[in-house]
């Protein structure tokens, strides 16, 4: 059976192995450190109750606090939360900022629920975790299936628990809440805009520029729709789209607005009058220069990936692309901006919302987004260098500058007692 966290695990191996790491290291980053499952009752609507059980898989703290999305999603599963909890400490560690790397999540499809249970299951989570998250312990975040509300939820549950004068100093235990609730200005749009700016980086460095490329993106979700509207913005054009439900293909180029407009009343984007209606799989094939894999892991499977046009590939989502892909991709020099760079705006947005809540202070857009863009633009370049270093892929590269810096600090601080 094919395992996410086992991918994830050779995908740093690799790189492990071109800087020569102990085995003590990769035996240490090999598996999470505290693995949490909870199983917790909730009413619904009907007044019966269902039992859940939700995870929250804490993989390093070397480098500073747990962090890490809340994923709410039929698929998650034990297996899923520890790969994604991997990938976030390389990508916290890669984009240099001072958190480990953590996720957690419950098996559950949120359509399902009203919107009075949604908030019944976050808060009665919440509880079941009770200490095993903390403003400077383990600060979850949303991800696929959770939004603003989940985490103004989740924050102000916990801060219920919390002694009376912790209540206000307490919200940082989560990220990615409402911007009237404390949550960071540009924080929503963090992920997708990270995309472009990871895109615009590499492009700058190889002569390239994002104005007048077509994109096609697989996802229509929180990271889709803002990498669409930040690419469009940049002078792309946004050739295809996909979410779960259908895609559309439109040569002129479809609107990021409207597509949203249409998408957020009719569910996804199956329908959609902004472009002639494809399959699948023959959004693999449009003729375009950049794809960004914006939904689910393994989707860009070997069969895609002979079939991609485009020379190059964002991971918006995190593990989109399978190991096989991955050899097929590198032979036909197609270039794949690694997910812990490619996706790490989010995260770095979550730090900056971490720091305003400590500080007690409210950045303007234009100041996150510069600041984005710096932390963005210094990872890619750092990433090319450790490429050219190791004359290896980016993926490859990436997870050197993060187990370069993650293994310094676990050498200096070495291994208790
Ligand atoms: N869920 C996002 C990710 O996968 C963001 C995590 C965060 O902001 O902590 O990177």
């Amino acid at each position: 059976m094919s395992s996410l966290h086992l991918n994830a695990v050779r995908q740093f191996e690799q790189a492990a192995s071109l800087l020569g790491l102990s085995e003590a290291d990769r035996a240490i980053l090999a598996v999470p450190k505290n693995e949490v499952i909870v199983n917790f009752p909730v009413t619904m609507d009907n007044g019966t109750v269902e039992v859940l059980t939700g995870y929250r898989v804490q993989h390093n703290n070397s480098l500073g606090p747990y962090k890490g999305g809340m994923r709410f999603s039929p698929a998650v599963d034990l297996d899923e939360v520890r790969a994604l909890a991997t990938w976030m400490t390389f990508k916290t560690a890669l984009v240099d900022i001072p958190f480990g790397g953590a996720k957690g999540g419950i098996a559950i499809d949120p359509r399902n629920y009203s919107a009075g249970e949604l908030e019944r299951i976050v808060r009665r989570f919440t509880f079941a975790l009770g200490s095993n998250i903390g403003p400077d312990h383990d600060i979850p975040a949303p991800d696929m299936g959770t939004n603003a509300q989940t985490m103004v939820w989740m924050m102000d549950t916990y801060s219920s628990m919390a002694s009376v004068a912790d209540r206000h100093t307490v919200r940082r235990v989560v990220t990615g809440k409402t911007v009237a609730t404390g949550g960071s200005r540009g924080r929503d749009k963090a992920t997708g805009q990270g995309v472009t700016f990871v895109l615009d980086a590499w492009l700058n460095r190889t002569g390239g520029s994002i104005d007048g490329k077509r994109v096609a993106i697989q996802g229509f979700g929180n990271v889709g729709e803002h990498a669409a509207r930040t690419l469009v913005k940049a002078g792309a054009t946004v050739v295809a789209a996909a979410d779960h439900t259908g895609a559309i293909y439109n040569g002129n180029g479809i609107d990021p607005e409207q597509l949203w407009q249409y998408t957020s009343t009719h569910h996804g984007i199956k329908g959609a009058p902004d472009g002639e209606p494809i399959t699948d799989d023959d959004l693999w094939r449009v003729d375009c220069d950049v794809f960004v894999p914006a939904a689910l892991e393994n989707q860009l499977c070997e069969r895609r990936a002979l079939d991609l046009t485009a020379t190059v590939v964002v991971e918006g989502a995190n593990g989109p692309t399978t190991p096989e892909a991955e050899l097929v991709l590198a032979d036909r020099g197609v270039t794949v901006l690694p997910d812990i760079l490619g996706n790490a705006g989010g995260v770095t947005v979550s730090y900056f919302e971490w720091v305003q809540n400590r500080a007690g202070d409210a950045w303007t857009l234009s100041d996150v987004d510069a600041r984005l863009r710096r932390l963005l633009r210094d990872a890619t370049d750092e990433t090319l260098a450790a490429a050219k270093e190791f004359d290896c892929t980016l993926r490859d590269a990436a997870y050197v500058v993060a187990l370069r810096r993650l293994t310094t600090v676990m050498a200096q601080r070495g291994v208790f007692p």
